[in-house]
């Protein structure tokens, strides 16, 4: 049975009689264009076939009543009159309702059973599954316009200032304007974004290494300030401005670790333009090596992979059939992405599974991903 039957099927149980509409939002993986976002560069996330959906009902009055299906709990607030209580899946719905409501949309009472199948914590953003199908629900329900742009950012509004995380928008906006098929490359400046079609014949499979970040907080303060310094150097607020040409002729007068960070924000953004150049091309082996050469560059110039990435990455590449690995998301620890010949998928993944052993805090997995429809009304 699929999440959205089972979400309508809790719906009968729990609320009785059926539910007016069914909404989705994806999680998402990021192809390339790591570490790009906060320096106004580029990257290129797709929207995955793992997703949030929530089964919902119109009230007549400003009550928002919810069933956590994943989690078996329930939570309900007023529109009218609702506050930050604790750290709690309510708070990114009220978050949502925070900012749309900061818009001044008028917003209308709806209750609904939500159930996600984006593993939650392992760096594939759930919790921007959870924002996007709750902008979602409030734009069916009350009947405002869709605009996929805004509602990311009300989405990262919800989490930055309500819930309290430091996200970038990336995650968002693939949530919000994923296509099926197609992978986004994103100017993370301007939010412009652009439908890239991925290569036939291949598939993007990601794998969870069981490792969570830890301490991840100072070591990403730490490479944004090193970001900056580089950025104030070469005299421009964001090294997204700093041309490869510009950057390797001056780059001897930093110290080595500036410069190393520099180097790869600088060579990252170049790879992620380049890599949706070849993608629409078609031209999926030297996507592949792009892939590869992030890796690198996030392991040996950025430092923000750790062993348990390196030996998944490797172990990937090893297989006949992967044309190219790399860690994803923010690093120490969460999933890589490997692009691998369709052909070659099941041994693929039955065999860099088999060899991957290592002591983790949750189950290593592999998940064979397609890349599908931003947040969207279903059919039910
Ligand atoms: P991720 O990398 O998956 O985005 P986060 O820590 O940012 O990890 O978000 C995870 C949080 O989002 C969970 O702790 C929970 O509060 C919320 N969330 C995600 N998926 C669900 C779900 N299926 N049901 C309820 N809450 C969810
Ligand atoms: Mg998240």
């Amino acid at each position: 049975m699929s999440i959205q039957e089972k979400a309508i099927q809790e719906f009968r149980e729990f609320f009785g009689g059926e539910p007016d509409e069914l909404v989705r939002a994806p999680g998402r993986v990021n192809l390339i264009g790591e570490h790009t976002d906060y320096n106004g560069g580029f990257v290129l996330p797709m929207a995955i076939n793992r997703s949030m959906v929530m089964a919902i009902r119109y009230r007549g009055d400003q009550k928002v009543k919810l069933m956590s299906a994943d989690f078996h709990q329930t939570a309900s607030f007023d529109l009218d009159d609702f506050s930050y209580q604790k750290p709690h899946w309510v708070e990114y719905i009220k978050g949502v309702a925070h900012n749309l409501k900061q818009r001044n949309l008028p917003l209308k009472g709806w209750e609904g059973v939500m159930m996600g199948d984006v593993p939650r914590g392992s760096g594939l953003s759930s919790s921007a599954a959870l924002e996007l199908a709750a902008a979602k629900a409030f734009s069916e329900v009350s009947n405002f316009p869709w605009d996929p742009v805004d509602m990311a950012v009300v989405g990262q509004e919800a989490e930055n200032n309500w819930v309290g995380v430091n996200c970038g928008i990336m995650d968002q906006m693939i949530s919000a304007c994923g296509q099926e098929g197609h992978a986004y490359l994103l100017d993370c400046r301007s939010l412009e974004g652009k439908h890239v079609p991925l290569p036939e014949g291949v598939k993007v499979v990601i794998l969870d290494t069981g490792t969570r970040r830890g301490l991840v907080d100072s070591a990403y303060n730490e490479r944004r300030q090193q970001c900056e310094e580089a950025a104030a150097f070469f005299g421009v607020e964001l090294l997204r401005d700093v041309e490869p040409e510009t950057f390797f002729a001056k780059a001897d007068a930093l110290s080595e670790l500036t410069r190393k960070r520099a180097r790869h924000v600088i060579t990252e953004d170049q790879r992620t333009l380049e890599a949706a150049e070849v993608m629409a091309a078609g031209n999926a082996e030297r996507l592949g090596i792009l892939m590869n050469e992030s890796h690198d560059s996030l392991r040996d110039d950025f430092e923000v992979s750790n062993d348990a990435l390196n030996e998944i990455v490797m172990l990937s590449r090893s297989e006949p059939g992967c044309l190219g690995a790399r860690m994803t998301g923010a690093g120490f620890g969460g999933c890589a992405v490997a692009l691998v010949r369709s052909e070659s998928v099941e041994a693929f993944t039955k065999n860099v599974m088999a060899k991957y052993q290592r002591e983790t805090v949750s189950e290593p997995a592999v998940y064979v991903t397609e890349a599908t429809q931003g947040a969207c009304r279903l059919e039910k």
